[in-house]
């Protein structure tokens, strides 16, 4: 395996958020029931004529620029024609020779820039459910717009193919232009793999992997290819040039078909539809409506902000997370402070609603009165996270949260004494194995005083406190 080099293209298809399909008027709608988003055009009945969605043209645009592509002004679609149930019109209309955007590339978290062959529109089919010994088509997704991204070979390890994706996907959710949802099918990839020697110019044959449904998938079958391959080629044999399929169950590749199946698609210039030229002033104003890419927000956090590349990746990976963050900043500068109630309590009570963070209202200002009001020793942690949890999706006001739910934190002496010496009178042998030794004894203690003041007591004070009163 040492002397070889592994060489990984991806695909990437994504469906872009239009409200209408790309070439007629029907709803793109995901959770439709079946075959109820469907006309005479992306049926493909005869005599009826396409018409182009320009909303798809603009996000493509958008991708193209933000994977620093060179744009070809020149539009014209082609017929892809090949013969699948899922394709009522039996042929797909896309881009081939003329793709909207080439040679540019995409910058992963390592600081590789992966070489981009190609962007380019084009129509998705439908939809195959196959039962027992029946199948059922639905065409809701058939004419859904869709954008193939496809890199240069220019990937060399699994691990790279997976950094690819994700920064990918990161990459069109900040831009607005998909939701990269791979359970509705919204992101889906194929690779290719292939290896040869080290230093050898020439790629070597290539095998081309389906049916990987995460990016998780999408590693395990490269890694198991790349096993595979490499057996072949050190038993001296040759790698056979096909397209396999991962099986997610059994955890490896098998046989789809060989290159001999290969299809001959028939491309011709699509006869239905005019050919057209993207203005400067659209190419222009889609560059401006880019705005910050993943990468270029990481590196600005990472010079702006005390605070830890891992945590910043945390920021960084949800687009609201981090402009959550930025907003709350205005109000309260700690950033460390602020990071670790969002990455932290935040995170994990969001995470228990249903409909994730769409269901929080808290606002910046109100959000940073509880960073503040626990950096400060108002709230201890656990009310802290009280008020956190009655305010996240009502917005109430948090001193007045605090004041009804009397959460604020005793710290005073006098108050916590009166608690600590109940709580050495009324365990005996807890302080007596503390004094014997035992570290632990302590934190025992301290929960008790948490308890007897119903989790209002500052536990550093209290904790003070009690050393204090057993050592004397
Ligand atoms: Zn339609």
């Amino acid at each position: 395996m040492n002397d070889l080099e592994i060489v990984i293209g991806l695909e990437v298809h994504t469906q872009v958020k239009t409200e209408s399909k790309i070439f007629c008027a029907c709803s793109t709608k995901f959770e439709s029931p079946p075959n109820t988003n469907i006309c005479p055009v992306c049926c493909g009945y005869p005599g009826v004529l396409p018409v182009f969605n320009e909303k798809v043209l603009s996000l493509a645009l958008k991708v193209s620029c933000a994977l620093n592509c060179n744009i070809n002004k020149d539009i014209y679609f082609e017929r892809k024609s090949y013969f699948y149930p899922d394709l009522p019109k039996n042929y797909q209309i896309s881009q081939y020779k003329m793709p909207l955007g080439e040679k540019g590339y995409l910058e992963i978290s390592t600081g590789r820039k992966i070489i981009i062959n190609r962007v380019h529109m084009e129509e998705d089919a439908g939809k195959l459910i196959h039962k027992d010994n029946y199948s059922l088509v639905d065409f809701n997704r058939t004419g859904t717009p869709l954008l193939e991204i496809v890199s240069d070979p220019d990937i060399h390890s699994p691990q790279e193919a997976y950094d690819y994706l994700n920064s990918m996907k990161l990459l069109l959710i900040y831009i607005g232009v998909s939701d990269c949802d791979m359970e509705k099918g919204s992101l889906r990839c194929d690779a290719n793999v292939s290896l040869r020697k080290k230093g050898a110019a020439k790629l070597g044959i290539r095998v081309e992997l389906k049916n990987m449904n995460t990016f998780n998938g999408v590693r395990a079958a490269l890694e198991y290819e790349v096993k595979r391959q490499s057996k072949v080629i050190n038993k001296g044999e040759n790698v056979v040039q096909e397209t396999r399929l991962w099986d997610f169950q059994k955890l490896k590749t098998v046989v789809m078909r060989t290159k001999s199946d290969a299809h001959d698609y028939r491309y011709f210039p699509e006869p239905d539809l005019l050919n057209f030229c993207v203005s400067d002033e659209l190419i222009e104003s889609v560059k401006k409506s880019v705005g910050e890419l993943p990468l270029e927000k990481k590196r600005r956090f990472m010079k702006n902000y005390d605070i830890l590349e891992k945590e910043i990746n945390v920021l960084i990976s949800y687009p609201w997370l981090s402009k959550f963050f930025e907003e709350i900043i205005l109000f309260y500068p700690k950033a460390k402070d602020v990071c670790n109630w969002l990455i932290g309590p935040f995170l994990e009570q969001v995470n228990n609603l249903d409909n994730g963070f769409s269901a929080v209202k808290i606002s910046a200002e109100n959000f940073s009165k509880i960073v503040k009001f626990f950096s400060e020793g108002k709230l201890n942690n656990l009310g802290a996270k009280k008020v956190l949890a009655l305010g996240l999706t009502t917005n109430e006001d948090i001193d007045s949260i605090i004041e009804r739910e009397k959460l604020v934190q005793v710290s005073d002496h006098e108050e916590l004494l009166k608690f600590v010496e109940e709580v050495i009178s009324s365990n005996p042998k807890a302080v007596q194995e503390y004094l014997e030794g035992k570290q632990k004894s302590i934190m025992f203690l301290v929960g008790q005083v948490m308890k007897n003041t119903r989790g209002k007591a500052n536990p550093k004070v209290a904790k003070d406190i009690l050393e204090r009163r057993i050592q004397i």
